[in-house]
């Protein structure tokens, strides 16, 4: 199985949002600069980008325009729209089940955002966890927000400072509630897991002085979301959209920290004879499979079955025999400056028994 990774940011703030700041253009210009292959824009609710005509390829860059839904709680990132399913006037009072539903209706898909959001209460950022778990009927959630682990680190006015400056060494990966959570709902059906920057470059005070939270250059190595197409793109817009968000959907996804190491060329593969799956696939076991995890560079890969430790090796491969149906998935750590940094967090495998 051939498969084309194609690194991209998701949940990302421009003009068009009321606290965003900057032009869609010179946001594309520095996801450019950074090696980045897509961006996946979520404005507050307005798809404002794409009626402009600037969803598409912009030299290199793939831009595909969604829409954040954002009440109090419970915030939600739609792709796939023809049109906004929330206005900054009704947010407050839809319940999440009714816009789920609504993007569901346009043919769209949709991601529980920042699920266990805190906020940073010395600098009076509100929380915004998502609240209603009952809901049914989407494609997936965020696993690991970079505003919301970058946020928990604003614990006092020094850490805040250097935490500014070296935000990527502030990182301590998805939080461990978020990841139990989510390793039960897989237990019961595929529930993508995607990364977050839900970057705004909003101007912050930190000790009198303004600062921007962040300058889009700064974040694009930060958390990537890697998804792997069967085929690569062939720049025409509609189907490379259709291809990417086709694989999103079926969770061919990776989501890292490339800023100690880029993640690329990191692959979950299980094979038996002659079948061969990745992330994201549901895999129907005959006897015994071969699942090998490798990484791009000397890393901690752990394999996760049904969210409990299954096997831990050091070193760039891990390869283990599967005789028993599960949901597998890799944590990958890095040691960097003495210390071990969060790097890669794979969509699960889904490992059913082959009825006889
Ligand atoms: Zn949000
Ligand atoms: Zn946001």
């Amino acid at each position: 199985m051939e498969l084309i990774a194609h690194a991209g940011a998701i949940h990302l703030h421009s003009a068009y949002s009321f606290d965003g700041r900057v032009p869609i253009n010179e946001i594309i210009a520095a996801a450019r600069q950074n090696g980045i292959d897509f961006l996946l824009l979520t404005d507050h609710a307005t798809l404002r980008a794409k009626d402009e005509g600037l969803e598409g390829w912009h030299d290199g860059v793939l831009v595909v325009v969604g829409e954040e839904i954002a009440p109090r709680f419970n915030h939600y990132l739609a792709f796939g729209l023809s049109e906004p399913v929330s206005t900054l006037k009704d947010s407050p009072d839809i319940p999440p089940q009714a816009y789920i539903d609504r993007v569901q209706s346009q043919g769209g898909m949709g991601f529980i955002a920042h699920p266990d959001h805190e906020g940073a209460a010395l600098f009076h950022v509100k929380h915004y966890p998502w609240t209603d778990w009952t809901v049914i009927g989407y494609t997936g959630m965020g696993i690991w927000d970079f505003m919301t682990d970058w946020q928990n680190s604003l614990s006092t006015h020094l850490r805040a400072i250097l935490s500014y400056a070296f935000p990527a060494f502030f990182l301590r990966g998805p939080s461990a509630k978020t990841l139990e959570r989510w390793d039960r709902l897989t237990q019961e059906r595929r529930i993508v897991g995607i990364g977050e920057l839900d970057n705004h470059d909003s101007l912050k005070q930190l000790l009198g002085i303004n600062v921007s939270v962040f300058p889009f250059a700064r974040v694009f190595s930060l958390i990537r979301t890697h998804v792997l197409t069967e085929s690569p793109f062939s720049g025409n817009i509609r189907a490379d959209i259709a291809l990417l968000l086709g694989a999103l959907k079926n969770g061919r996804v990776y989501v890292s920290l490339d800023y100690f190491r880029p993640a690329t060329g990191f692959s979950l593969i299980l094979t038996e004879e002659g079948r061969s799956a990745t992330m994201g696939d549901a895999f129907p076991l005959a006897h015994s499979a071969e699942l090998t995890i490798r990484v791009p560079h000397q890393a901690r890969i752990r394999l996760i079955r049904n969210g409990a430790l299954f096997r831990e090796t050091t070193g760039t491969t891990l390869a283990v025999a599967i005789i028993e149906s599960g949901v597998y998935r890799a944590e990958v750590h890095l040691k960097f400056l003495g210390r071990r940094r969060p790097w890669i967090f794979s969509n699960p495998i889904y490992v059913t028994s082959l009825a006889k």
